[in-house]
């Protein structure tokens, strides 16, 4: 099999910093003290499962952590959180991605300004609830069918959960626009790091039988990759490793295309690539 990989994909900077920050936490705590993890560090099984076995627990609320260091990951908390945090006396390592915080301190500024703060997202992603959380009346909308939740006649001001796509962005944008409101501001937060990898992956993905999206089912930049190249290429899928494909969907394709998701480690695209390039020879 022929396989070709996006030009763009993998590990973003905001996702790199988290890692070796973890790694570094890890170094320096050695047995002395427990690391943990608010949240997943990233949305990816095999790279959390690869730090647990370093050391670093994963919990899912302030409440399950009496002593020992938190590590914010990169998808950032609210800040209530965060007091939650030091008010139990912890040691807090912040790896919040810097393009997340400046959605924080937008959406914060926003809503000084009288703005009805409005971000378009998933209500449920841990970045999403970390900008809700710094801001008190906020309007969260996924799509179109979320249109009806936008107060009437407002004064919206609007950013965007970060790896949104820029096409998913301007749609939404112009829907507002076509609303009853009194104002509208519109600042845009979309990450160029998450619009590179999906511009690569529609590029590639129009060149090749097969296309193949690596990268946690929980990772939203993920799912937005393996959405955009369905769009362009049907024979698309979105896989964690190596291990959950389904052979018979290799069968008569020759060009194959490989991208993979901000939180996907370099090695599992690596093995990815080489159990792929070598499948044809097994026959
Ligand atoms: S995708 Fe962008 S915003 Fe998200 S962690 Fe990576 S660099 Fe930061």
């Amino acid at each position: 099999m022929r396989v070709l990989i996006a030009a763009n994909c993998g590990f973003c900077p905001g996702v790199r910093n988290a890692i070796s920050t973890a790694e570094k936490t890890l170094a320096r705590a050695q047995a002395r003290e427990t690391v943990y993890s608010l949240g997943p560090i990233i949305h990816n099984k095999d790279e959390v499962d690869r730090l647990a076995k370093a050391g670093l627990h994963t919990v899912e609320s302030v409440a399950d952590v009496d002593s020992g260091t938190v590590l914010i990951r990169s998808h950032g908390v609210a800040p209530r959180e965060l007091e939650r945090l030091k008010e139990r006396g912890l040691h807090i390592v912040d790896a919040t991605c810097v393009l997340v915080k400046r959605v924080q301190q937008i959406a914060t500024q926003l809503e000084a300004e009288g703005y009805e703060v409005v971000i378009i997202g998933e209500e449920n992603h841990p970045e999403v609830q970390g900008v809700v959380g710094c801001v008190h009346d906020v309007v969260v909308i996924a799509d179109e069918r979320d249109l009806h939740k936008l107060p009437r006649d407002g004064k919206l001001g609007i950013v965007c959960q970060t790896t949104q796509s820029p096409e998913h962005f301007g749609r939404m944008l112009g829907a507002i626009g076509r609303g009853s409101f009194r104002g509208l501001k519109v600042i845009n937060t979309l990450c160029k790091e998450a619009i590179k990898r999906q511009e690569s992956a529609i590029e590639l993905c129009k060149r090749v039988d097969v296309m193949f999206v690596l990268g946690g089912l929980h990772s939203a930049n993920t799912r937005r990759l393996a959405e955009l190249c369905k769009k362009h290429n049907p024979a698309t899928f979105h896989l964690q490793n190596w291990d959950e494909l389904d052979r018979n969907v290799l069968s008569g394709k020759t060009v194959a295309g490989v991208t993979a998701g901000a939180s996907t480690p370099n090695w599992i695209v690596e093995e990815f690539v080489k159990q792929l390039e070598g499948f044809g020879e097994r026959g």
